[in-house]
């Protein structure tokens, strides 16, 4: 199964991944992760893609689609992929097909008001990458399942998620009506509990 979650940043695409992709036996690939981890080890990949994800805005689609060819090319990706992330914009899901086209596309809806919120409290595990809201959490430095330390990402703060919410309308919501004329896409509610989220999108892929 090829499959993509689309939807705005904070929709919880990260979170269900990890439960999807265990239960259709593909690898989660997450552009976000893959290009922080460039970040942390400062490749010359990750230094330059760093002032675009500092600011909000979407690295160049060249880079994102070098990176998203190297990896789906990787043995794991053979039974098929969950993107996270990917593509952005029409020009990444054009290449996209070239390279692997999709079976499916999730879109996972979630009013932006709720965002704002949902990211600012935000905390992620830099181990087991779990996501959390500091509301649910008794230490909001500890990662409730692994025990590892949490962290704000740089970009969770409320001028760069304005930012990034901008740059979603603009560049990525336009994938909906992409997809739908491939007749590929599913939107599932993303405004309820991450459970219930989880139960739209099994029933949305058998
Ligand atoms: P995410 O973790 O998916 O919210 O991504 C964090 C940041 O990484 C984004 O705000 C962008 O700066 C960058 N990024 C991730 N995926 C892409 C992509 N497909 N195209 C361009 N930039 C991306």
């Amino acid at each position: 199964m090829k499959l993509i979650f689309l939807g705005p940043p904070g929709a919880g695409k990260g979170t269900q991944a990890l439960g999807v992709s265990s239960r259709l036996n593909v690898p989660h690939i997450s552009t976000g992760n893959m290009l922080r981890a460039a970040v942390r080890n400062e490749t010359p990949m990750g230094l330059a893609a760093k002032k675009f994800m500092d600011a909000g805005k979407l690295v160049p689609d060249e880079v994102l689609i070098e990176m998203v060819r190297e990896r789906l090319s990787m043995v794991d990706c053979k039974p098929g992929y969950l993107l996270d992330g990917f593509p952005r914009t029409v020009e990444q899901a054009e290449a996209l097909e070239q390279i692997a086209s999709p079976d499916r596309v999730i879109n996972i809806a979630v009013p932006d008001e709720c965002l704002l919120d949902r990211l600012t409290g935000r905390r992620v595990c830099g181990k087991c990458s779990g996501t959390f809201h500091i509301s649910k959490l008794t230490d909001p430095g500890v990662c409730p399942v692994c025990g590892w330390t949490l962290t704000h990402r740089d970009d969770d703060q409320p001028v760069t998620i304005r930012q990034r919410l901008k740059v979603y309308h603009e560049q990525t919501a336009p994938l909906i009506g992409y997809y739908e004329g491939k007749g590929k896409i599913t939107t599932v509610n993303g405004d309820c509990p991450p459970e219930e989220v989880l139960a739209s999108i099994l029933a949305a892929l058998e």
